[in-house]
C-alpha cells in the first residue's frame, strides 16, 4: 500500500516560527511536538491521522489552544491543528450556521451578527469553538438560549478506521446518534477530529448588560443573595460573580438580558440592594458590543496559570461560604480569584442523560483561577486551586470537562457523573484501539493488548 505523506502547512523544531505554532494557553505545562501540521482543508486532517497511524506517531488535535491542562500539545510527537479552517457559511432564512473547525468564537459572533444572528457560546474571542461546543458551551445566553452543544445538528469526523487509517463520517441525530449525543459534552480529542459542525443559530439585535461592584466588606450579603437570586431569576438574563481576594477588594458582578433596560432594573433590585455596590452601569447596547464587553482582554494572553472547577445543584452553605472566603484571605497572588456564572434555563430543561453533558440540575458553574509569572510561584499556586477545590466539595458536584484539572484523581466520574458507561459504550464502538487519547481521555471498555 502506497504510504501516506502530511499535506498542509507543516512546521518543525528548526523552523523560525515553531515557538508561537507550539504555543498553547498554558505556559506552565511546556510540550516540545516535532510537527505540526497546519490543515488547509479535510483532507490534509485525513492524511495527517493515517500518517501518524502508519508511522506509529503519537498525535493530539488541536484548535484554538484553550486547553487549560494543554491537552491539545504534546511531546515529540503531531499536532494535527485546525486552526487555519474557519470558513464561515449561513443560511439566513433557516438560521442554519455551517462552520469550519478551526473558526474561533470571535470570528463566529461577528460573522453571524451581520445576519442577525448568534450562536450561545463563550467569553473570551479566541477560544476555540470546536473544544468548547464538543465539552457543552457556556456564556451570556446559556439561560435564555441553552449551552453552545444543544444547538449542534451535524458535525464532520475523521474516526479511525481498521482498513483505511482515517475515515470521514457524518454524525447527526439519524447518523451515527449515538457519537452524536457523545459530541453535546463528552469532550474534544475522544472520539475522532472534527472538521466542521452545523448548529442552528438563534435571532440577536440588542441585549442589555449590567455592571455592579462591591467592596470585601460585603462580601457574605453579597455571595448569599447572588446565589440565590441569579440562578433563579428571568431567563433572559445570565450572569455571574467573580471575588478576588481580599487585598484587592473587589467583588463584580456582570450579565446579559434579552430585554430592555427597565425591566433589567427591575430584576436587578435584589441584588442592589445587597451591600453597598460601590458602582454600578446598566447599558442596552447591540449584541456584538456585549460580545466584546465580556471579552476580557487578560484572558487572551498565554500564561502560567491553574484552573480548575464544580458545579453547584444547591447554594452553598455559610459553612461553604466560609471555607472559599478562607482561601480568597489567603490567595497566593492578586490574580487569583473565583468566577461563578448562572445556569438553569433552557440549559436546565434537558435531562442529565439527553446528552453528554450531565450537570443539568446545576444551578452555578463555578470556577478557581490563578496566574503568576515565576516558576518558583507554580506550587504554591496549584495547592491553592487544590485546597479550595477539595475544601468546597462536600457541597459541590464534578467539574466542566472544559476545565479540565489534572490533579482530579477520579475524573472520568467528575467530569462525565452518571454518563460515564454510556460515553466508554461510544468509545470502545468508535475507537476500540483507543487512537484518539491524551492524559484524561475517555478510556474504551476493553482496552487491545496492543497498548
Ligand atoms: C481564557 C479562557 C476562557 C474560556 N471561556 C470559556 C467560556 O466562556 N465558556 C466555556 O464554556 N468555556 C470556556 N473556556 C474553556 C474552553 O471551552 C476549553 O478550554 C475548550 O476546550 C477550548 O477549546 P480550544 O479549541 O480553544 O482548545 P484546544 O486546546 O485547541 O482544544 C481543547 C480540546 O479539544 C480538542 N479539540 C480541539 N479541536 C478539535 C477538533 N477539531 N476535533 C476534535 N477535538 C478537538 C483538543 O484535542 C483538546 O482536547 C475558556 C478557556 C480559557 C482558557
Amino acid at each position: 500500500m502506497e504510504k501516506t505523506t502530511l499535506t498542509g502547512r507543516i512546521v518543525r523544531r528548526d523552523d523560525p516560527d515553531y515557538n508561537e505554532a507550539r504555543t498553547n494557553i498554558n505556559l506552565s505545562l511546556q510540550r516540545y511536538p516535532d510537527i505540526i501540521v497546519f490543515c488547509q482543508n479535510k483532507h490534509d486532517a485525513v492524511n495527517a491521522l493515517k500518517w501518524a497511524r502508519e508511522n506509529n506517531v503519537p498525535f493530539r488535535i488541536r484548535g484554538g489552544r484553550h486547553s487549560y491542562e494543554n491537552f491539545s500539545l504534546l511531546n515529540n510527537g503531531l499536532v494535527i491543528d485546525l486552526s487555519e479552517m474557519k470558513k464561515i457559511r449561513v443560511d439566513k432564512d433557516k438560521r442554519l450556521v455551517s462552520i469550519e473547525a478551526g473558526a474561533e468564537l470571535g470570528d463566529v459572533y461577528r460573522t453571524l451578527w451581520r445576519y442577525g444572528l448568534t450562536l450561545p457560546a463563550g467569553t473570551i474571542a479566541n477560544v476555540g469553538i470546536t473544544g468548547l461546543t464538543l465539552g457543552g458551551g457556556i456564556g451570556y445566553l446559556t439561560r435564555s438560549a441553552g449551552l453552545t452543544c444543544d444547538r449542534l445538528l451535524q458535525l464532520e469526523m475523521i474516526i479511525a478506521d481498521e482498513k483505511e487509517g482515517a475515515k470521514l463520517i457524518t454524525v447527526n441525530r439519524a447518523k451515527h446518534s449515538d457519537l452524536f449525543w457523545a459530541s453535546q459534552g463528552g469532550g474534544g480529542g475522544n472520539f475522532g477530529i472534527v472538521t466542521s459542525m452545523m448548529f442552528k443559530a438563534v435571532p440577536i439585535s440588542y441585549v442589555t448588560v449590567f455592571s455592579v461592584t462591591w467592596d470585601w466588606d460585603d462580601f457574605d450579603e453579597v455571595f448569599n443573595t447572588w446565589q440565590n437570586w441569579a440562578p433563579f431569576t428571568d431567563n433572559r438574563l445570565t450572569s455571574s460573580i467573580q471575588f478576588w481576594p481580599k487585598e484587592v477588594n473587589r467583588i463584580e458582578a456582570l450579565g446579559q438580558f434579552i430585554g430592555t433596560k427597565d425591566e433589567l432594573k427591575e430584576l436587578l433590585a435584589p441584588l442592589m440592594k445587597a451591600g453597598n455596590p460601590t458602582s454600578g452601569m446598566v447599558k442596552t447596547v447591540p449584541f456584538i458590543r456585549a460580545a466584546a464587553f465580556f471579552n476580557s482582554p487578560g484572558g487572551n494572553e498565554p500564561q502560567k496559570m491553574k484552573r480548575s472547577g464544580s458545579f453547584i445543584e444547591k447554594p452553598l452553605s455559610t459553612r461553604a461560604i466560609s471555607a472559599l472566603k478562607y482561601y480568597l484571605q489567603h490567595a497566593p497572588n492578586k490574580n487569583a480569584s473565583v468566577w461563578q456564572q448562572s445556569l438553569g434555563g433552557a440549559a436546565g430543561r434537558i435531562a442529565p442523560d439527553q446528552t453528554a453533558f450531565y450537570y443539568r440540575n446545576a444551578i452555578i458553574a463555578q470556577e478557581y483561577i490563578t496566574n503568576w509569572t515565576s516558576p518558583e510561584e507554580e506550587r504554591q499556586n496549584v495547592r491553592w486551586i487544590e485546597g479550595l477545590r477539595t475544601s468546597l466539595s462536600r457541597e459541590t458536584m464534578g467539574d466542566y470537562v472544559n476545565w479540565p484539572d489534572i490533579d482530579i484523581r477520579n475524573w472520568l466520574r467528575t467530569y462525565y457523573g452518571g454518563n460515564v458507561d454510556r460515553l466508554r459504550q461510544v468509545k470502545t464502538k468508535y475507537d476500540p484501539e483507543n487512537v484518539f487519547r491524551f492524559e484524561q481521555s475517555i478510556p474504551p471498555l476493553r482496552r487491545s493488548p496492543f497498548f
